[in-house]
């Protein structure tokens, strides 16, 4: 992609209106345009982060045996009204009536549909477990709506369903999608706690939530530090769960069952929430399917929630200095950018191209300042934006055949040949496509 055809409107000053960094460097970064509270456009170099961010979620959802399928945004009522929460759900429901003044909503989540779903097909215990998710953007007319995505009223969110025969093959979904969440915020280079959790208006009996740790997040959280050890290859659900870990509310320095020096404080920022709920609303919407005696009970469900675009906004606030974001290379909008220094140059201009030619014919995603800005401009654009690695041409260095390579992520940076720089980047960036 050429600069000068992109579309990535860069603002220099903090907007007023963000209080929180990730907020303001998306903003800055040209990734999102609020339309009204708490609604958001998403500027291309936003859509490519939320699009790698999705992607790796359903990554990890499918490894872990869950199938895709996808649920409109508006809802009929009338499944609400059957399981009780039209009513519960108060405010925060936008609701709507089309033009038969039939009551509609946006939904602010899918466990009445997705049962409806079930009940109209599975019958019998030989189609279980079933395990069925979406990726679809959610309404919910918070009171607060703020910090930019993080607290939006329209969101994008992955959430799932299991349907199980029994209490028993429940927890087992539940332990197996808990695996799942820990291994996806890990790939995202984050590091997840999970907190045992209320289940609020879900309902239900067994709850965890995922934080991930940002100096910036909205809980301060107290857990064991060996929730930070977590061996990557072996997750162990049942380990992780039996670890002390608690939100500052429910802290209690006099009943706290673990040793001071075990003891971890950090903030957190809430990315991930799983609940097993049993029959709920199997009971209430009708799912339910012959056991291997004929005897017809209700399916144990649980729901599985990952905040998609407030990952977004939870990434920058883990990956940030003070000039811009840090993209990490799995999420990045783009791996490399080549900034030519000198656009009016001739061997500058050559060299970027060529660069950039094979760099992309290796399916690299590579982005080429080729604008015609000041460099000052172009530095500090890129920083801003924060793609992995930047190669940076200039008519000096350039006649000692040096450009400079720069890691954006740990800001380490190097002159050495473009034959170098071809190398080094295709061996780091192939490495994790
Ligand atoms: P919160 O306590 O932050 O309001 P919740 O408990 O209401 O979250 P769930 O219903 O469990 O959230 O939704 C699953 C996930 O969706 C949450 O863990 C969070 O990452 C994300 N999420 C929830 N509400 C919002 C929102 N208003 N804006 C962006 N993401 C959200
Ligand atoms: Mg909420």
């Amino acid at each position: 992609m050429k600069f000068s055809n992109f579309f990535s409107p860069t603002l220099k000053n903090i907007p007023a209106e963000a209080e929180i960094i990730s907020h303001q460097l998306m903003i800055r970064a040209g990734m999102i345009k609020q339309a009204s509270a708490g609604i958001y456009s998403w500027l291309p170099i936003g859509l490519r982060v939320l699009k790698n961010i999705e992607n790796i979620v359903r990554d990890e959802q499918n490894k872990a045996g869950a199938v895709e399928l996808l649920m409109p945004t508006i809802q009929s009522a009338d499944l609400w009204i059957k399981s009780g929460r039209y009513n519960d759900y108060g405010k925060e429901m936008l609701r709507i009536n089309d033009r038969s003044k039939r009551e509609m909503l946006y939904g602010p989540t899918n466990e009445e549909l997705i049962t409806d779903i079930f009940q109209s097909y599975i019958t019998s215990y030989k189609d279980l477990p079933k395990n069925l998710y979406h990726i679809q953007w959610k309404f919910r007319d918070e009171v607060r709506p703020r910090f930019g995505v993080m607290r939006g009223r329209e969101f994008l969110m992955k959430d799932n369903y299991s349907f199980d025969l029994s209490e028993e093959d429940a927890k087992i979904s539940y332990d197996n999608m808990f695996t799942a969440y820990i291994k996806t915020f890990l790939r995202l280079g984050l590091t997840p706690i999970a907190l045992r959790a209320e289940t609020g208006p879900i309902g239900g009996n067994l709850s965890h939530e995922f934080q991930i740790l940002a100096k910036t997040g909205e809980s301060t959280l107290y857990y064991d530090k060996e929730l930070e050890k977590v061996n990557t290859k072996k997750i162990d659900p049942q380990k992780l769960q039996s670890y002390y870990a608690t939100v500052d509310d429910l802290f209690d320095e006099n009943e706290c069952p673990i040793p001071k020096e075990q003891l971890n404080i950090s903030r957190g920022i809430e990315v991930g929430h799983i609940f097993y709920f049993g029959t709920k609303y199997s009971k209430k919407l009708g799912a339910y399917v012959q056991n291997n005696k004929g005897k017809n009970i209700p399916v144990h469900m649980g729901s599985y929630g990952i905040g998609v675009s407030r990952l977004v906004g939870a990434m920058i606030e883990a990956f940030h200095d003070e000039k811009g974001i840090k993209w990490p290379l799995s999420v990045a909008p783009f791996h490399i950018v080549i900034i030519n220094l000198m656009m009016n140059d001739e061997k500058c201009e050559k060299l970027s191209l060529e660069l950039y030619n094979k760099l992309k014919k290796e399916s690299l995603e590579v982005l080429y300042d080729d604008r015609d800005y000041s460099i000052g401009r172009k530095l500090s654009d890129n920083e801003l934006i924060g793609i992995p690695y930047q190669v940076i041409i200039g008519k000096r260095d350039l006649k000692n055949n040096l450009v400079e390579l720069k890691n954006r992520f740990n800001n380490e940076s190097k002159k050495i040949s473009p034959d170098e720089v071809l190398n080094i980047l295709l061996d780091r960036v192939k490495s994790i496509l």
